[in-house]
C-alpha cells in the first residue's frame, strides 16, 4: 500500500531511541524526510545516519531538550528550512518515573507537566503555521495505555497524559478546517530502553527479568510484548493519505491489553 508519504516532511521529537525512533524509521521507510530530536547529539546523529542509510531519505538531527521552548522552536524552524515545510508532527518525550501518589512531589509534578504536556503545546504552536500551509497536516502524539486505564505506580503518566488527550481532541476540532488531523497513539508494553527502566524497578522488588516479562505477556491477549515497529507502523499509516477521514482519535497499540469495550 502506498501511503502517499513520499517527499513529505516530518518532525519526530525524542527520537534517538525507542518508540520515537521507530516512528521516524516507519515514516522514512515510506519516503518521508524526517527531522529528529533528542538531548544527546552523538546518539541522535548516529540514529539519523542509520535511518538515512537504510531508507535513502534525508534525516536531519537537531539536538535539543523538550523542556526548552527555544530548542523546540529551533527543531521546527530547522525542519521547515531544510525541507521547505512541515507536514507531520509526532510529539514524544521520555516517560515519567515510577511513583505512587504518596511519593510524588510538587517539584516533580511541575517537571513532568513541562515534559509531558507543555512540550506538546509548544511544539504544536511552533509547527502550526507550517501544518496549515501543508493543507494535509498531521499531529500525532505518542502517549500511553495509561490514558485508557491507569498503570500501577505511574501517577504522573496516569494524570498528565490525559491533558494531552484533551488538548488533542480540542485541536482536532479547531484545526480540522485547515486540513490538519490530530491523533493520540496509546502504546502498551513495547520493549525499549524506557520499558527496561520499569523492568529494573520491578527487579528491585525481588522479581527476575524473565518473570516480569512473562507476567506481562500472560496479561496481553496476543501473548507478547510489543515491538517498537508495531507502533511505528500505525503512526506512518495515520500520517498517510488513507487516514484522511480519521480525526481526534486515541488508538491503543497494546495487543488487546486494555479490557474495556470502547
Ligand atoms: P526510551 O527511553 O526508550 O526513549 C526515549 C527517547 O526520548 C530517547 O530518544 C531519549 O533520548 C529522548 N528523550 C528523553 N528525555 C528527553 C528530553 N527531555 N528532551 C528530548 N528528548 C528526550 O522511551 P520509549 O519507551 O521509547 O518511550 C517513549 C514515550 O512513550 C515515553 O513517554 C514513554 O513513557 C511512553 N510509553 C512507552 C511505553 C513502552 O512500553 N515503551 C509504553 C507506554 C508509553
Amino acid at each position: 500500500m502506498d501511503l502517499g508519504l513520499k517527499g513529505r516532511s516530518a518532525v519526530v521529537m525524542a527520537a534517538s531511541k525507542g518508540l520515537g525512533k521507530a516512528a521516524a524509521r516507519a515514516l522514512a521507510a515510506e519516503g518521508c524526510r524526517v527531522a529528529i530530536s533528542a538531548r544527546h547529539a552523538e546518539t541522535l546523529t548516529a540514529a539519523a545516519r542509520e535511518i538515512e542509510q537504510q531508507y535513502g531519505v534525508e534525516v536531519v538531527p537537531v539536538a535539543g531538550d523538550v523542556r526548552n521552548p527555544r530548542d523546540i522552536q529551533t527543531l521546527i524552524d530547522s525542519a521547515a528550512r531544510e525541507f521547505g515545510g512541515v507536514d507531520i508532527l509526532v510529539t514524544n518525550a521520555g516517560g515519567p518515573p515510577v511513583r505512587t501518589f504518596e511519593d510524588s512531589t510538587d517539584e516533580e509534578w511541575r517537571e513532568w507537566y513541562d515534559i509531558t504536556f507543555l512540550s506538546v503545546v509548544r511544539s504544536v504552536r511552533a509547527a502550526l503555521p507550517h501544518l496549515k500551509k501543508s493543507g494535509r497536516g498531521r499531529i500525532i502524539n505518542i502517549t500511553s495505555s495509561s490514558v485508557k486505564a491507569p498503570i500501577e505506580s505511574l501517577v504522573y503518566s496516569n494524570a498528565l497524559r490525559l491533558a494531552v488527550v484533551g488538548l488533542a481532541k480540542t485541536l482536532s476540532r479547531e484545526l480540522g478546517p485547515h486540513g490538519i488531523t490530530v491523533h493520540n497513539v496509546a502504546p502498551g508494553y513495547h520493549l525499549t530502553d524506557g520499558l527496561e527502566r520499569i523492568i529494573v524497578n520491578k527487579m528491585q522488588q525481588g522479581l527476575r527479568r524473565e518473570q516480569v516479562l512473562e507476567s506481562w505477556s500472560r496479561s496481553i491477549p496476543v501473548g507478547r510484548i510489543g515491538r517498537p515497529e508495531d507502533l511505528g507502523a500505525l503512526i506512518a499509516w495515520l500520517a498517510g493519505d488513507q487516514a484522511s477521514y480519521l480525526n481526534g482519535t486515541t488508538i491503543p497499540v497494546d495487543g488487546g491489553l486494555y479490557p474495556g469495550v470502547m
